[in-house]
């Protein structure tokens, strides 16, 4: 027998644990795995780290909203020795005029340096930014990787420190 999507718990990656994340990007590649298994290969489903974006707008209001790994209930209940702090940027340089607010949530467990979670709260261009970090999740890296691995600038994009960046040099720096 075979599932796909809505109707299956997942595996989520850093605890290992089943959980339902019901998303459409879930539901394509398990689609996809179960269609080349149903034809004899043996692909498998590789698990989630509960990223997801959305945004509010209104008259006058463009908030986004995002975020990957766990919270610092999760992680604490996990076990990890949780540090985390939060920090207010910017999507774009300051004297840029299409800038707006971006602020950074940061988790991670002391013992390892391993990053476990962030959270975006922002105007328009802030929430995408999670992907940065939930690559750093899907690897398994340290804050102190995503503090000093390579990610693009210039004044319309981002700050010299890349916002997510600047969250983890500081967690970095705080452990
Ligand atoms: C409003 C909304 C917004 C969303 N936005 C996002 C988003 O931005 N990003 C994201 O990743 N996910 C999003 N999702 C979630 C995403 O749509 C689902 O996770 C995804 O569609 C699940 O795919 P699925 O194939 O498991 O189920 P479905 O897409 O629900 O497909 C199930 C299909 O089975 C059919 N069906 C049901 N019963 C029977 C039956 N007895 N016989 C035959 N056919 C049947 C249904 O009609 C349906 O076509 C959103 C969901 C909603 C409701």
């Amino acid at each position: 027998m075979w599932a796909a999507g809505d109707c299956c718990e997942v595996i989520e990656r850093i605890r290992g644990k089943y959980v339902l994340a019901p998303l459409g990007t879930h539901a394509n590649k398990q689609g996809r795995i179960c269609g080349y298994n149903v034809l004899g290969g043996s692909h498998a489903f590789r698990g989630v780290l509960g990223t997801a974006i959305t945004r509010f707008v209104s008259a006058g209001t463009h908030m986004e909203v995002a975020r990957t790994g766990l919270g610092t209930r999760e992680a604490t209940e996990a076990g990890y020795d949780v540090e985390s702090l939060v920090t207010v940027g910017g999507t774009a340089s300051g004297y840029m005029p299409e800038r707006s607010p971006i602020a950074t949530k940061i988790i991670a467990d002391r013992r390892s340096r391993r990053l476990l979670g962030v959270q975006i709260v922002g105007g328009a261009q802030s929430a995408k930014r999670i992907d940065t970090a939930a690559a750093v999740l899907w690897g398994e890296m340290s804050v102190d990787d995503l503090a000093t691995m390579d990610l693009s600038y210039a004044p319309p994009f981002a700050t010299v420190w890349e916002a997510i960046q600047l969250a983890a040099r500081r967690l970095s720096d705080r452990m």
